[in-house]
């Protein structure tokens, strides 16, 4: 960047007061590519039967890239339904405009959520006979139907009907008149494990256990009640775990949640998380950077500041185990990374400046940075790495 003398006046009105008007890529932000994740919905589905449905799962805030760019592209993609976890997320897409099925993850139990759900064509997910009485009320009052779905635990032990409950329950349930049972469901815990397709494992033991409640409520095709039981992990297993619907999170965003890649799938990472350059110097051997001067300079270094830090959800531990890209060069994170800002050793590289553009997750032609790869060195799993970027980053959709 050079600094031009001019002469021409400044005009003090044509520099914003207002956040709207600040240029989202003025520091940091959030490169969201909808175009990917339309193709990777596209691909998830292709491995489906013609009559499985594709839920795409767009709770907090769609995994961190902007729940209503991914619910409009997922949509494209050919996804029939969204799968968020609060209320307020699902008012959200509503008020955005978008007609989708919404199922609500989590659970809702005060008649006042249950109404407001209603009021807002969300359905709720139901795990006791006591909701789905407020549901029947509800839908009484409003002389309609409430569209709902059960969900049942095979070995989660976190939400849904105790096994034994909703068999004997279920007659009863599909006698109110003023709810209307959309789908039945169950959660796999542990569908991601490498033994998850061994007879014995937990994933066989829940899949076994939810056909076996489906066979126990004499569970009747006809009645145009959606099984689901899959997350990514479960439907990219294999296609007994599809029944008619799958609920995709992971995979969509471009990530496989299986350690063993399968399929042909080539699925393409949605989220770009750059920075700008803020301020380069260079330092004399045998200088600390950062915090704790943990990390001292073994030769003269050229130091490149980052404004990102873990206020914007770049976890504090991946100190000194990052690298970032710029121009298809790979640079390493040195010193501990701070609230705001970090350093990156930019030796012998010419072409780095203040206002330069760095890539901390994506790729550029042979670089790639994955958030499994940050998700293996803050030793969590890459679910957490992309939902906890903050709001302080603008999200940018650039196709
Ligand atoms: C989050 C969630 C999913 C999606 O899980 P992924 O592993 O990201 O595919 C599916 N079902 C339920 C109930 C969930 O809470």
């Amino acid at each position: 960047m050079q600094i031009k003398q001019t002469n021409q006046e400044l005009n003090f009105h044509n520099y914003p007061t207002f956040d709207k008007e600040i240029d989202p890529k003025q520091r940091a932000w959030i490169e969201v590519s909808g175009k990917a994740i339309e193709s990777n919905v596209r691909q998830l589905r292709s491995i489906l039967n013609k009559s499985c449905q594709f839920m795409a799962v767009v709770k907090a805030d769609g995994y961190g890239h902007d729940a209503k760019v991914v619910s409009d592209y997922a949509v494209k993609g050919g996804a029939s339904h969204l799968g968020v976890a609060t209320l307020k997320e699902g008012i959200r897409l509503r008020s955005s405009g978008i007609k989708t099925p919404i199922l609500i993850l989590g659970n809702l139990y005060t008649k006042r959520d249950l109404i407001i759900s209603f009021k807002n064509d969300l359905m709720p997910t139901i795990s006791s006979i006591r909701e789905c009485l407020i549901c029947n009320n509800i839908g009484k009052q409003f002389g309609l139907r409430f569209s709902l779905h059960l969900k049942v635990d095979t070995g989660m032990s976190r939400l849904g009907f105790e096994f034994n409950k909703l068999v004997q329950q279920f007659e009863k349930i599909k006698s109110f008149e003023n709810i209307k049972i959309e789908g039945i469901y169950s959660h796999l815990s542990s569908a991601d494990e490498n033994d998850a397709l061994d007879h014995k494992s937990s994933t066989q033991i829940q899949m076994r256990k939810f056909q076996q409640l489906l066979k126990q409520i004499n569970f009747d095709r006809t009645h145009n009640i959606k099984i689901h039981l899959a997350n990514s992990a479960g439907m990219l297993l294999n296609k007994d775990f599809h029944f008619d619907m799958v609920r995709v999170g992971l995979s969509m965003y471009g990530y496989s949640p299986l350690a063993k890649i399968n399929k042909n799938l080539s699925l393409i990472p949605a989220l770009f998380l750059k920075v700008k350059v803020s301020f380069i110097r260079t330092i004399d051997q045998g200088v600390g950077v950062s915090y704790g001067g943990k990390f001292v300079s073994d030769r003269k270094t050229k130091l490149a500041v980052l404004s990102i830090g873990y206020a914007d959800g770049v976890p504090r531990n991946l100190s000194g185990k990052i690298k970032v890209i710029h121009n298809n060069k790979l640079y390493p994170q040195v010193g501990s990374i701070t609230m705001d800002q970090m350093m990156v050793d930019v030796t012998g590289s010419n072409t780095i400046k203040i206002g330069s553009t760095m890539i901390l997750l994506g790729f550029d032609r042979d670089q790639i940075i994955s958030a499994l790869d940050w998700a293996r060195g803050s030793e969590t799993i890459p679910w957490e790495i992309l939902c906890s970027f903050k709001n302080r980053l603008p999200r940018v959709q650039v196709d």
